[in-house]
């Protein structure tokens, strides 16, 4: 698939790279502010918080350690069932430590909630949660979350690391798709 070819696929741009850039920079500068003089680590939920990481990651003054966590929702169906199976553990040992989740997308809130808990209880120094996105029509369970990019509206975005069925990861806006994608015509 080129550029063309994606091009046709989207309906439209929601958030444009260099909004999606210029965001990243003013989080980066709060993470920089309140982690300042704090070891932190940055732990990205693969697959879909990659492009954020990486650049907040370049973004931040501060000098982090990343790690990843890799999960799964049980269940048939697309939506969140809030059962969640650990794919990939961290690689390291949070406790005592200051834990910034970073994640692409906070929709229902499900998998995020169970990531919480499950992270609480190895004790760490502190845990907090910086999203890309949020979804506020869209949400099952509330969740303090302490650095959000952009609420949207309750619709399927692609792009930026989000995908649909693991395509326009590498999209560098977030946009959403033409009908046709989803009727398969
Ligand atoms: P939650 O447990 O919050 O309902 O689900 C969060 C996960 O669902 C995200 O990490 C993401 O993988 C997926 N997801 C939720 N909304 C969207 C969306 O609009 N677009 C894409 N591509 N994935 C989404
Ligand atoms: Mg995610
Ligand atoms: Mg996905």
């Amino acid at each position: 698939m080129d550029a063309a070819d994606m091009g046709k696929d989207l309906e439209k741009v929601l958030i444009s790279e260099d909004e999606l850039q210029a965001k990243i920079k003013e989080l980066a500068a709060q993470i920089d502010a309140d982690y300042s003089g704090k070891d932190l680590l940055l732990v990205g939920v693969l697959k879909g918080a990659v492009m954020v990481v990486a650049d907040l990651a370049r973004a931040l003054h501060l000098a982090v350690q990343t790690d990843w966590m890799a999960v799964s929702s049980y269940g048939a169906g697309t939506k969140s069932s809030g059962v969640v199976r650990i794919l990939k553990d961290l690689d390291t040992d949070i406790t005592g430590r200051h834990v910034l989740i970073v994640e692409d997308i906070i929709d229902s809130g499900l998998t995020l909630s169970w990531l919480l808990d499950n992270l609480k209880s190895r004790n760490p120094a502190s845990l907090e949660i910086c999203t890309a996105l949020r979804k506020p029509d869209a949400i099952k369970v509330p969740i303090a979350v302490k650095y959000v990019g952009f609420d949207i509206p309750n619709e399927f975005v692609i792009g930026y690391g989000l995908d649909y069925a693991e395509r326009y990861r590498n999209l560098p806006f977030i946009g959403t798709l033409a009908p046709h994608v989803y009727s398969g015509s």
